[in-house]
């Protein structure tokens, strides 16, 4: 499924709110789209403890006309529209991610960074996380030498080399450097 990714969720809402006129991603035709319902899974509470909740909320391009009357119109498909805060198949929110990251690299203890967010889930979460990390790299700083070259730093830690270049890309943003990736380059960090 593909997916938006808004700054805010006054943002989703504002796209929401203009879903008969905003054209389809799939079939480009404007008039057809509706709000699905959601998706669902964990989210973070007030606490910072996860908790079942909605995660993205779905669009639904209509083709219902087509059965009822035989008239032109959508293409019957859905995509997501999420906030940057929210990371696809992570309960971990953008900017959790960004401290644990950059906690790991520098204190080279992944355990302790991750105990640092005190989330509340089990450190087998780390190396997951970490693996999701480390195989998404390649794509995040091709992405990110489109934007700026990377700073010119005396490491060999290529995950160090991609934060950093990653906080330069997106060093006057006002959002957390991997929400503010998410929104400007429409796709997930990991
Ligand atoms: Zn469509």
């Amino acid at each position: 499924m593909c997916s938006q990714i808004c700054a805010s969720m006054g943002d989703v809402d504002d796209l929401l709110a203009k879903l008969k006129i905003t054209s389809c991603p799939h079939c480009k035709r404007t008039g057809f789209l509706n709000k699905h319902g959601s998706l669902p899974g964990y989210v973070l509470n007030q606490t910072g403890k996860p908790v079942r909740g909605a995660r993205a909320v779905r669009v639904y391009c209509s083709n219902r006309r087509v059965a009822l009357c035989g008239q032109a119109n959508g293409c019957g498909k859905t995509f997501s529209v999420w906030t940057a805060d929210k990371i696809k198949h992570l309960f971990l929110s953008a900017n959790s991610l960004w401290l644990f990251l950059n906690d790991s690299v520098n204190s080279g203890n992944k355990i302790q960074a991750f105990r640092n967010l005190n989330c509340g889930l089990g450190y087998s979460s780390t190396y997951h996380i970490w693996r999701r990390f480390r195989s998404a790299q390649v794509a995040v700083r091709t992405a990110l030498v489109a934007l700026c070259q990377p700073p010119q730093l005396e490491s060999d830690n290529p995950a160090k080399l991609t934060l950093d270049h990653l906080a330069k890309a997106f060093q006057d943003h006002p959002l957390s450097p991997i929400a503010a990736f998410a929104v400007s380059l429409q796709t997930f960090f990991l």
